[in-house]
């Protein structure tokens, strides 16, 4: 069958899609681009944001109108972390919806498929014994299907066992599982036979990673020594980190290994210690402030970006000054900032969401417009330097193509080792490969540079 998939969302709901694309099309499924011209509509849903959900609301109902009228039969189905959290409610608010299926239920979507198609609508949510499932799709990956031509990412946890207050995290995707250390290495091996350099590993809260059996204990930092060990691996990866599982013998390991990137996306969410007792994250400021400079005591030359909440409840202008301290202290490269908005079930929907939206929108503009200083001046220290840069495509910004002079060339863009965005020009074959690059110029967000042998 035609099958049209839409991914909303994390990472995690990145790979997952990528890994059903290829369960799909082993079964015997053309994946297509456009909805009108598919016989199964899938959607990949998120359940973190309400914004998210909206925009699957918003598919639902022209969809199912659509396959109302249509004089040809139509599959529509919800997976994933919305249809985990709502479950029987999916298909009692919207009648005629083919299929349910929770993010651990992917290896059973063709199987669903085949049974909507008969005429029975397929409904399938994460149970306790679910952990299986979800190694066995991870291990029977189509290492040649690639979305990305020179990297990959891999999962290697399931799940959260942090509640934090305000996450459905854990709630959808369930307690922390990690993988077998060895399954993990093996689907590396294979990605990087298949042409990969890259790799990011990829969990809820990575670090935390942690796989015991008959007496032998494999540490996240083990993890990542196994891994790079991989011949042929460039760069070793991973996100996203939880600052309570951050200890010396990961930095060590950061430090020792020459392909894990000296890179660390480590999500505050406050710089208040009020407000993080109140997120339950289980750190304080001052903790962070340390883990902050002990990473750059161990790893040199470590880059950092952050993760920011603002209006949460009870949020004060203090509260906030703190968390604008917070970004200047972490010099961080860039930073992710988003407005609180209440989660059903979460421990922070039963508190009072007691700051307005006017000052949710001026919190989040003022630690942007932090960011952007703080950004600015990190950037501004690559300027002059010569860095090695792994092109990824065309840049977006395509509005200088005009001015190129010869055919064939166009402005490209990459990423560095600490993850720093580099925009230069250069043939568009250069994509997948890696350059070296000399900055002449930086923006808060990008570095901008000449390719060293152009
Ligand atoms: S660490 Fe906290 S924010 Fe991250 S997934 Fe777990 S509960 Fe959610």
């Amino acid at each position: 069958m035609r099958i049209y998939l839409e991914t909303m969302g994390c990472q995690m709901n990145r790979l997952d899609s990528e890994l059903l694309t290829g369960v799909l099309r082993a079964a015997g499924h053309e994946m297509v681009a456009d909805p009108r011209q598919a016989e199964v509509l899938l959607y990949n849903t998120c359940s973190v944001r309400q914004h998210a959900e909206d925009k699957v609301h918003s598919r639902l109902g022209p969809d199912l109108r659509r396959k109302a009228d249509s004089h040809r039969p139509i599959l529509v189905g919800v997976l994933g972390c919305m249809a985990q959290r709502l479950g029987s409610l999916l298909p009692a608010r919207y009648t005629g919806l083919d299929l349910v299926a929770g993010p651990g239920q992917l290896a059973h979507i063709p199987a669903m498929i085949a049974q909507a198609a008969a005429g029975k609508p397929a409904f399938a949510l994460d149970g306790a014994d679910c952990a299986e499932d979800f190694d066995a799709i991870d291990l029977a990956r189509d290492a040649s299907f690639a979305p990305q031509r020179s990297q990959a990412f891999v999962r290697i946890t399931r799940g959260c066992n942090k509640r934090c207050a305000y996450c459905v995290v854990p709630a959808v995707r369930g307690p922390e599982v990690s993988r077998r250390p060895e399954h993990i290495v093996e689907e590396v091996r294979r990605l990087i036979d298949a042409g990969r350099s890259q790799i990011t590993l990829l969990g809820q809260t990575v670090n935390s990673y942690r796989w015991a059996e008959a007496g032998r204990t494999v540490r996240f930092s083990d993890l990542l020594a196994m891994v790079s060990g991989v011949p042929g691996l460039r760069r070793l990866r991973f996100v996203t980190s939880h600052p309570i599982d951050f200890g010396d013998d990961v930095l060590a390991a950061m430090r020792d290994l020459p392909n894990v990137c000296p890179y660390i996306h480590l999500p505050a969410q406050s710089g208040s210690d009020a407000v993080l007792k109140r997120m339950d994250r289980r750190y304080t400021r001052s903790q962070y402030d340390e883990l902050v400079d002990r990473c750059r005591r161990i790893v040199p030359g470590v880059v950092l970006a952050g993760d920011f909440i603002v209006g949460f409840p009870g949020e004060t202008d203090a509260d906030q000054a703190a968390s604008a301290e917070l970004i200047r202290h972490s010099a961080y490269k860039n930073c992710f900032v988003f407005k609180y908005s209440p989660r059903e079930g979460t421990a922070a929907a039963q508190m009072p969401d007691d700051v307005s939206p006017t000052v949710k929108r001026q919190r989040n503009h003022e630690l942007l417009a932090v960011q952007r200083e703080v950004g600015l001046a990190h950037h501004a220290g690559y300027v002059g330097r010569e860095l090695e840069v792994l092109t990824e495509g065309p840049s977006r910004r395509v509005d200088k193509q005009a001015r190129l002079p010869q055919p064939g060339r166009m402005q490209l863009v990459g990423r560095t080792v600490g993850d720093h965005i580099v925009v230069f020009d250069g043939p568009i074959d250069l994509a997948g490969q890696y350059v070296r690059v000399r900055i002449t110029g930086a923006t808060s967000l990008t570095l901008f540079g000449q390719r060293c042998d152009d």
